[in-house]
């Protein structure tokens, strides 16, 4: 449940709708709003969202039972006598997005709206832990970036915040370009284009076509920042509708030099005469990080306090987190993994310069369409090329990464495959090695953490 600040009258004029059964006493409330009827209490205002397998007008008359003052419906609804009192829509899914719009233009905060294939939680949770240092700063929590996460952050919105931070998630076409629109960002910023959810978006110009409609909302004369190393992001330029502002390691405005790195794989570098030192592991925080100081640099925060405050910067949870068992050293990067965050994780640790035995411990990655087998195989050849010592492939479709490595020259004993993460942590009770680097990384829906837990706790 969520209180906005805004009341009933005015939420039927946002959504330009003639409310049935609603009382001018009742009007002048303030709306509780409410997305799931299992939160339903009295005096809300319940908001029926339609999904794959279950559509919230089925609730409606059981949330009315429990004291709710009315309900959204869908007009082609209204004859099945679920209510009373209720707001008449075309469709209560995009009328959620209708009313975060006009919600969000209640309050002056600046907004800046984050999308990319890999890196957004993470670039939005620098953005946050920087601009927190200048600003009242709200951000999306966790990853709630789609079509209800994104209104659900705008409800947070308070007037005494200075800076609004969303980050903007799609997995099939058609879905940046209304979340872009709702929220009207001030800066918008794409990370990369990369190969994840391919089986809805098809090819990487696909992937590219739609997280560039992340501009579509961009106030007049807005910012968009990009990854200049991207071959496709790297040729947009500044036009009548918005600046562009580049990042990247290898071009870009925003640019690293003297780029250096520790024994934990974490970066150092200047940008003009300010150093920056990472906390945070791989290739690809560097690239978050400089998302991030175009971002805040553009807002004219002096580089000496981005640079304290990414410094202070921690990984969140299961992203490239490392952590030392007894004798061993085991990066979880188990929160999600496709072809592109898996190479940067494999060129990340490879590059370590130590000679411990490196073990890459991959799960199937999920999600990804008709090129999966090819795309597994590739992932598989990649791990002799980057020095690994052995490859522990775990699921169905990771069969093919170990298919990969013998390819690539890898032996029979060092490429090994395990249907299940049961049988691997099996083997890997007994073999495991003092010294030893392990990476651990697949799709959510692997829950490879299980192998992480189980490798900390070997004696
Ligand atoms: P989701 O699509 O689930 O919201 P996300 O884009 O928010 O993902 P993060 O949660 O920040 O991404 O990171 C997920 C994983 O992607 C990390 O653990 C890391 O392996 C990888 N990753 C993060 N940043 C980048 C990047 N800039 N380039 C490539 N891979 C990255
Ligand atoms: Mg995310």
């Amino acid at each position: 449940m969520q209180n906005l600040d805004l009341t009933i009258a005015e939420l039927c004029e946002i959504l330009e709708s003639e409310p049935v059964g609603v009382s001018p006493r009742m009007a002048k409330r303030k709306v509780k709003l409410c997305l799931d009827s299992r939160e339903a209490g009295p005096g809300v205002v319940f908001w029926p969202l339609k999904g794959g397998r279950f559509d919230g007008h089925d609730f409606i008359s059981d949330v009315m039972k429990k004291g709710a003052l009315m309900s959204v419906m869908d007009a082609d609804r209204a004859g099945d006598s679920l209510s009373d009192v209720y707001v008449p829509v075309d469709d209560s899914n995009k009328a959620l997005l209708k009313l975060a719009k006009g919600y969000q233009r209640k309050f002056k905060l600046k907004k800046i709206a984050v999308t990319g294939s890999n890196g957004k939680t993470t670039t939005k949770e620098m953005l946050k832990a920087i601009l927190s240092s200048e600003f009242k700063t709200i951000a999306t929590e966790g990853n709630f970036n789609n079509q209800i996460g994104v209104p659900k952050t705008i409800f947070r919105f308070k007037h005494s915040d200075e800076v609004a931070v969303v980050e903007m998630g799609t997995s099939a076409p058609g879905e940046i370009h209304p979340l872009s629109m709702t929220v009207e960002p001030d800066i918008a910023v794409i990370t990369n284009v990369g190969a994840s959810h391919l089986e809805h978006l098809g090819n990487l110009d696909n992937v590219f076509k739609e997280k560039v409609t992340i501009a579509d909302g961009l106030k007049k004369g807005g910012l968009l920042v990009v990854n200049a190393d991207d071959s496709r992001l790297s040729k947009l330029r500044t036009n009548k509708s918005y600046r562009v502002l580049t990042f990247g390691i290898k071009r870009g405005v925003i640019k690293p030099e003297n780029l250096t790195w520790d024994a934990n794989a974490c970066a150092s570098f200047k940008i003009g005469r300010t150093e920056f030192h990472l906390n945070v592991p791989g290739i690809h925080n560097v690239y978050n990080a400089l998302a991030a100081i175009a971002v805040t640099t553009s807002m004219r925060m002096s580089k000496a306090k981005v640079s304290a405050a990414l410094e202070k910067f921690h990984a969140a949870n299961m992203r490239m987190e490392i952590r030392n068992g007894a004798g061993i050293k085991v990066v979880s990067d188990c929160y999600n993994a496709n072809p592109s965050s898996t190479k940067m994780a494999l060129q990340t640790i490879g590059a370590l310069s130590n000679t411990n035995r490196k073990i890459a411990i991959l799960g199937d990655m999920l999600e990804l369409g008709e090129k999966s087998e090819e795309l597994h195989r590739e992932i598989g050849e990649m791990v002799p090329q980057m020095h690994f010592d052995m490859l522990i492939s775990v699921g169905k479709l990771s069969q093919n990464m170990q298919a990969g490595a013998l390819a690539a020259g890898m032996d029979a004993k060092s490429a090994l495959h395990f249907d299940t993460v049961q049988k691997a942590i099996e083997f890997l009770e007994g073999n495991v090695h003092f010294g030893d680097i392990l990476l651990v990384k697949g799709s959510r829906g692997m829950k490879m953490e299980q192998i992480v837990d189980k490798l900390l706790r070997l004696e």
